[in-house]
């Protein structure tokens, strides 16, 4: 197994993308801290899961996009396990709107989880990662953020922001051994995208040259990639897990 021995920190775990990432280092032998907002019951059946294949895993409960409980939520995991191998940051929401109508509430709160959460977590685990001279970070971005999308002015700027975060840090952390890249995931299907209108649906497959959806399991096999040893010489990078919708 490619990450035995490791400890993970997956944000966001307990559903659609997340939970699948978290299956995958499982399996590769990694501890997972499984993250959630809210939905415990759903955190914990991932880590059900885990057990069942044999690995190990926790369930944590933390809003990410709060310093503070983010700092609170690392300073445990260390203090209980002495180290953190993987960030993942996965957490994500949308609240699409035109640009004309999108309330500030709708553009703050997407902001706040999916950028400032992705820095609240990189912030908090840097310390340990640079004492231990090693670590992953793998941070989720979107075609959206490469490409924009109309109703999505602060998801897209979220995502983009990811991308030009993900590679500042990169430059900040190579030289102590810690990489830090993107995954860019297409349409995947998960509660997120369920809840799109059909008519987006179909224009958007008419868009992927692979003509299907993607599977969480597409995107969590990329992150276990950039999380394994095999993928120590690569930083800095975006990788589009996408069917081809962005070339
Ligand atoms: P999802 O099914 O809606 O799951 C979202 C996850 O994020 C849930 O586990 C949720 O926890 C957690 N979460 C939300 N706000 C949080 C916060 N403040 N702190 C901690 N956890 C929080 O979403 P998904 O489709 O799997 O998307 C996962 C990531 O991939 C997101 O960053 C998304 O932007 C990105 N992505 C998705 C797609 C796609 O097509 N689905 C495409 C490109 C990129 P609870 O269950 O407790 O609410």
């Amino acid at each position: 197994m490619k990450l035995e021995g490791k400890v993970a920190v997956v944000t966001g775990a307990s559903r659609g993308i997340g939970r699948e990432i978290a299956l995958g280092l499982a399996k590769e032998g990694a501890y997972v801290i499984v993250n959630y907002l809210g939905n415990a019951a759903k955190a914990e059946e991932v880590v059900s899961l885990i057990k069942e294949q044999g690995g190990d895993a926790e369930a944590i409960g933390c809003n990410v996009s709060d310093f503070e409980k983010a700092a609170e939520f690392f300073n445990d995991i260390i203090a209980r396990h002495k180290r953190v191998d993987i960030l993942v940051n996965n957490a994500g929401i949308t609240r699409d709107n035109l640009l004309m109508k999108m309330t500030e509430e709708e553009y703050d709160s997407v902001l706040d989880t999916n950028l400032k959460g992705a820095f609240c977590c990189m912030r908090h685990v840097s310390r340990q990662m640079l004492k231990q001279r090693g670590g992953r970070i793998i941070n989720i971005s979107s075609v959206s953020g490469i490409s924009g999308n109309p109703g999505q002015a602060n998801y897209c700027a979220s995502k983009a922001g990811i991308i030009g975060m993900t590679k500042s840090v990169a430059r900040e952390l190579a030289s102590r051994g810690i990489t830090v890249n993107a995954v860019a995931p297409g349409f995947i299907s998960t509660d997120m995208t369920e809840v799109l209108a059909d008519s987006v649906k179909e224009a958007t497959m008419n868009q992927i040259p692979m003509r299907r959806f993607g599977k969480p399991e597409d995107v969590a096999a990329a992150v276990v990639f950039l999380a394994s040893d095999s993928a120590a010489y690569i930083t800095g990078q975006v990788l589009s897990v996408d069917g081809g919708l962005a070339m």
